[in-house]
């Protein structure tokens, strides 16, 4: 089955919508595999950022990633990466359809409370460079009511 990572960025913890957003996805149908609260330093948040290394607000985006604890968390399903991002909304707010988490929650792209994987080889490694130690084995047993 197909994973995603998803970050609650340092904004969105501060603001209390962890528990909305695991909500939107637990709603959904899509299973939690792995979740841990850390504050992230510089260079995981580079790492993680890396493809972005020569955008003019990359040094901005790390700064803002260690800024404040972040929640790092595995979710699995069909489809999950896509559907995920479609969760999220658009990477700049304003152009986030409401109904979405950007699009109820967030104004500034630096400021975009939450990171979604956006294919499902950068979720392999996603996964891989935030949770080295590995994820939870565990069968959800509403799978079968949700998946016909
Ligand atoms: N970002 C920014 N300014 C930009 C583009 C991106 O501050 O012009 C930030 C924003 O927080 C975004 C993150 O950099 O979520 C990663 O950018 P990406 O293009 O990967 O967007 P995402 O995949 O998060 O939608
Ligand atoms: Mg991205």
């Amino acid at each position: 089955m197909e994973q995603t990572y998803i970050m609650i960025k340092p904004d969105g913890v501060q603001r209390g919508l962890v528990g909305e957003i695991i909500g939107r996805f637990e709603r959904r149908g899509f299973i939690l595999k792995g979740m841990k609260l850390l504050t992230v330093d510089k260079s995981l948040a580079e790492k993680h950022y890396a493809d972005l290394s020569t955008k003019p607000f990359f040094q901005k985006l790390v700064n803002y990633i260690v800024s404040g604890p972040v929640v790092a968390m595995v979710w699995e399903g069909k489809n999950v990466v896509t559907t995920g991002r479609k969760l999220i909304g658009a990477t700049n707010p304003c152009e986030s359809a409401p109904g979405t988490i950007r699009g109820d929650f967030a104004i500034d792209m630096g400021r975009n409370v939450i990171h979604g994987s956006d294919a499902v080889e950068s979720a392999k490694k996603e996964i891989a460079l935030w949770f080295p130690e590995g994820i939870a084995e565990w069968q959800s047993c509403i799978r079968s009511w949700v998946y016909e």
